[in-house]
Order: C-alpha cells, then sequence, then structure tokens
C-alpha cells in the first residue's frame, strides 16, 4: 500500500494521509472570490491541491473535495456595486470564468463547491452557538465579534503570541475581512448593514447585515464535511488570519477539533513579489493563451517547483514546459508503439488503484517523490532520468508495456493530457527505413555529415523524418 505524506502547517511534522472514517479522505480547499479573473498565483493553489487530491486517488483511497465559492465579501459587495450590476449577476459571470479556466487547466471537479450566499442561515445559526456558550458578543451597532480571549488555543496554527492579541473591547476589534497579525483582535462573524452595502444585507437576530468571510468556511465545512474533518488547504497568505479564525470560531462552537490536518501553499511571485490583484503584477490564464501558451503548459510551469518553495514565474518557464511535454508526448508515443497498448484514462486507472497498489516500473522512485510531501521537482527530475534510458534503447515489448503503465501514472498525478499521437505517428516504420534511419544515426556519429544529410534526404523521399534526441532518435511519419 502506497502512502501519501504530507507537511502539516499545525504540527510541523511530515504526516501520513489517510481518512479517519477508514472510507473517504474529507478535504476542504478554500476556493476564489469571484471579483475578477482568477490568476495564475492562484491557480498555483488549485493546481497543487489538484496534484494532492490525483496523488491520494492513485494510493488506490477515495476522496471527499469540496472548496468553496466566496461570491459575499468586503471585495464582491464593493466591485458589483462600482459595475452597477446585482451581487449575484456579478459573481456569476465571474464563477461562470472560473470555472471555464478550471476545466482548460485539467483540473478535477471537486464534489462540491457550495457559495457563501446560499448559506446564510447556517452562518447565523453558527453566531448564536458561539454567543451561547460566550464565545462571541453583539456590538451596539448590530455587529458580533467573536472573542479571542475566551479561546485560549487562538494563535496555534501561526504561533501567534498571546500577548500580540488585542482582545475585549470593541473599539479595538477588527471588522475587515482581511488584516495582518499585528492587528489580531476579536474578529467580526456578523457586520451590520452600512451604507455602501446596497442591497446586499440578510435579516438576523442582531438586525440587517451580512457575514463576516470567515464565518463561511465553518459553517459549509461542517456542513459538508462534519465537524472534524481529515484536512484543510489553501494558500500560505490564508493561515492568518483567515485559517486562524476558523479553527477558533469551530472548536469553540462545537467542543471538536476542526481540521486534523492543514496544508498550505507557497505563493508565486514575480520579480521577488507575491502574484497579485491588488499589486496588478498577475498574469491570467487568457493573458498566457493569448501570447500562444496552452494550459497544459502552464499546469506544467505551476507545478514545477516544490509547494513550499515560493515559485517565480516568467515567460521563459513556459517555453521549458513546451519542450518538456514535447519530450514526454514523444516517449509515450514511443512506448505506444513498442507496447502496442494504450495508458489507461483516470477513472479506469484509480479503479485499478483502488484494488491493488500501483505498479510504475521504471518511474517507480518518481511516484516515490510525489508520496514523500508532494515534491514534484524530483518526481519530474526522476521522470526524466527513466525517459532518458528508454529514449536511449528501444524496450522489450513486455518492458516497454510496464514503463508505459509507470509512465501514465506519474502523467496523471501531474493531470498532464498529452497529444494524441496521429495514426501516422503510430505507423511503424518498414524495415528498409529503420536501417536507412540507422545509417544515418552512425554516420551523424562519425561526423559524417555529408552522409548523414544525404541519408536525411533519403528518408524524406520515402516519406519519414528522424527526430534527433540526445540519446536516439524517434522515427516520424513526414
Ligand atoms: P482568493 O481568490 O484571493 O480568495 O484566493 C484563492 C486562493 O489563491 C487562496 O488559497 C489564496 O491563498 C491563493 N493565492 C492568492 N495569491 C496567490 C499567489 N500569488 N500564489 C499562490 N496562491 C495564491
Ligand atoms: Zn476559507
Amino acid at each position: 500500500m502506497h502512502t501519501l505524506r504530507l507537511h502539516d502547517t499545525l504540527s510541523r511534522n511530515l504526516s501520513p494521509v489517510t481518512p479517519s472514517d477508514g472510507k473517504s479522505l474529507r478535504f476542504y480547499c478554500c476556493g476564489p472570490t469571484v471579483y475578477g479573473p482568477a490568476h495564475i498565483g492562484n491557480f498555483r493553489t488549485f493546481l497543487v491541491q489538484d496534484l494532492f487530491r490525483r496523488t491520494l486517488e492513485l494510493t488506490g483511497l477515495k476522496a471527499k473535495h469540496v472548496r468553496n465559492i466566496t461570491d459575499v465579501d468586503d471585495k464582491t459587495i464593493r466591485q458589483s456595486q462600482a459595475e452597477g450590476q446585482t451581487l449575484t449577476t456579478f459573481t456569476t459571470g465571474w464563477r461562470e470564468k472560473f470555472d471555464a479556466d478550471c476545466i482548460a487547466l485539467n483540473l478535477l471537479k471537486p464534489h462540491l463547491e457550495p457559495g457563501a450566499v446560499d448559506h446564510i442561515p447556517e452562518q447565523i445559526a453558527l453566531i448564536q452557538q458561539l454567543i451561547q456558550k460566550g464565545h462571541a458578543y453583539p456590538s451596539e451597532d448590530g455587529s458580533v465579534y467573536f472573542n479571542v480571549a475566551s479561546y485560549p488555543a487562538y494563535g496555534k496554527l501561526s504561533r501567534l503570541d498571546q500577548r500580540e492579541l488585542k482582545t475585549g473591547a470593541s473599539e479595538t476589534a477588527n471588522d475587515a475581512d482581511e488584516y495582518d497579525k499585528e492587528s489580531a483582535s476579536d474578529f467580526v462573524l456578523w457586520k451590520a448593514r452600512k451604507d455602501g452595502d446596497g442591497e446586499n444585507f440578510w435579516e438576523s437576530p442582531w438586525g440587517q447585515g451580512r457575514p463576516g468571510w470567515h464565518l463561511e468556511c465553518s459553517a459549509m465545512g461542517h456542513k459538508y464535511l462534519g465537524e472534524d474533518f481529515d484536512l484543510h488547504s489553501g494558500g500560505v497568505d490564508l493561515c492568518f488570519p483567515h485559517h486562524e479564525n476558523e479553527i477558533a470560531q469551530s472548536e469553540a462552537a462545537t467542543g471538536n477539533r476542526f481540521s486534523r490536518l492543514w496544508f498550505h501553499i507557497e505563493h508565486l511571485m514575480v520579480d521577488g513579489a507575491k502574484m497579485s490583484k491588488s499589486l496588478g503584477n498577475l498574469y491570467t490564464l487568457a493573458d498566457l493563451q493569448e501570447k500562444g501558451h496552452t494550459p497544459a503548459e502552464v499546469r506544467y510551469a505551476l507545478l514545477k517547483g516544490h509547494y513550499r518553495q515560493k515559485l517565480n514565474f516568467s515567460l521563459d518557464q513556459l517555453r521549458d514546459a513546451r519542450l518538456n511535454l514535447q519530450r514526454l508526448a514523444d516517449l509515450q508515443h514511443h512506448l505506444q508503439k513498442a507496447s502496442g497498448t494504450q495508458p489507461l484514462p483516470w477513472k479506469q486507472l484509480i479503479k485499478a488503484a483502488a484494488k491493488s497498489p500501483l505498479q510504475a516500473g521504471p518511474f517507480q522512485e518518481a511516484l516515490q517523490s510525489l508520496l514523500h510531501d508532494l515534491n514534484a521537482p524530483a518526481a519530474l527530475g526522476k521522470i526524466f532520468s527513466a525517459a532518458k534510458l528508454l529514449e536511449k534503447n528501444t524496450p522489450t515489448k513486455e518492458d516497454a508495456t510496464t514503463a508505459l503503465q509507470g509512465l501514465n501514472i506519474l502523467l496523471q498525478a501531474f493531470g498532464l493530457n498529452l497529444p494524441e499521437p496521429t495514426k501516422e505517428e503510430l505507423e511503424e516504420a518498414p524495415e528498409e527505413i529503420k536501417l536507412l534511419a540507422e545509417k544515418r544515426w552512425a554516420a551523424r556519429a562519425a561526423k559524417d555529415w555529408a552522409a548523414s544529410d544525404q541519408l536525411r534526404d533519403q528518408l524524406a523521399a520515402q516519406g519519414w523524418t528522424a527526430k534527433d534526441g540526445k540519446e536516439s532518435y524517434t522515427l516520424h511519419r513526414s
């Protein structure tokens, strides 16, 4: 049995990822705030979460994946008002754009994608529970705050020093959705209606208003995954205050541990700064497609770094991604030809994994790297070392079958759908063509360029091209 191990932010340890109910791993990812296009920094996080889910399912486990949609907060309200649209019309448009980008990037669809606006009663009920237990208090203006002093474990995820907290008095309490550690204090659960909110308010026991941002993930996490689930994930910027506040309000309300494991992804950077809307240093998938790059190239470039390290983005990385993907596609075709078999599609592969542990043959070490804290750069390095050996020698039918299956496991873990070879590409070259190609390769090795050019022309005249690699060549229909 293969086991995936991940660095858990809460314990600071490498922990095995196993379902506590023995059936399926219940995990929650904080989803997009739908007030504009998601940028590729956001997609780094969502893609690493996808790599996580794919690797997990390839170990034979089942998953229940929830990713919310933040469709009511300071930003969505401000922007919808600025554009003169209702909140629903505005957020629905951006949600659809997000869905289309997810499909293009080959992200597995979460099992549930609940929106905050559809869960107002659940959020009000959670606040009531917190007030009843003495963990929250209404303020004079009709807002409700979480009382940080009432929850001594506050700050355990980000190891925040209790002395840094300003507690109690509502004049120090925080009603912004996002703030930094210096402003740690009682935080808002319910925001009383303000003029700037327009029509975006709901009735509550404390008057008209709307929920604070942090509350939605606790309410929807409880509803769809239970009060104590397996794993919670987001970008590192969510550690504080968002996840800290989620833990406090959930655990104070239920008395249960909220999530067993915490999985945070480091930022995508541009020229040393975090890619973000506020800095305006972002690329969207559409920007990169306009420059001629494919979603698969973007996917590769965003997944190639270790998720616990910052990844600096540049367009050069997309050019590298193109070359690497081409090399993998060539290898896959080569193995398909040599084995006469086809790689299994995703659903069949995970069905096979659920029955017995997958064997990745020459790609086993690459798989082990993924299982060890999703070490993508090590896995890619090992994929290309194995590829080099396979490119050098034409494997036997049996070896090619094992290698194709192994390569497919790794490609599926990375979610890389390579272009299918055309009929012509799969065509086996006749013996006389193979002979000419061998002679040409030998002439090249002997640096007899005149003979090698002449043999290339002879191949071309019969409709064949030899594509040279470092160690060997492959034959294709021209
Ligand atoms: P948002 O749409 O701002 O709520 O963010 C959606 C997800 O993207 C969250 O998990 C963020 O932590 C993550 N995120 C935002 N910026 C970046 C970045 N530059 N690199 C990686 N993840 C990011
Ligand atoms: Zn969240």
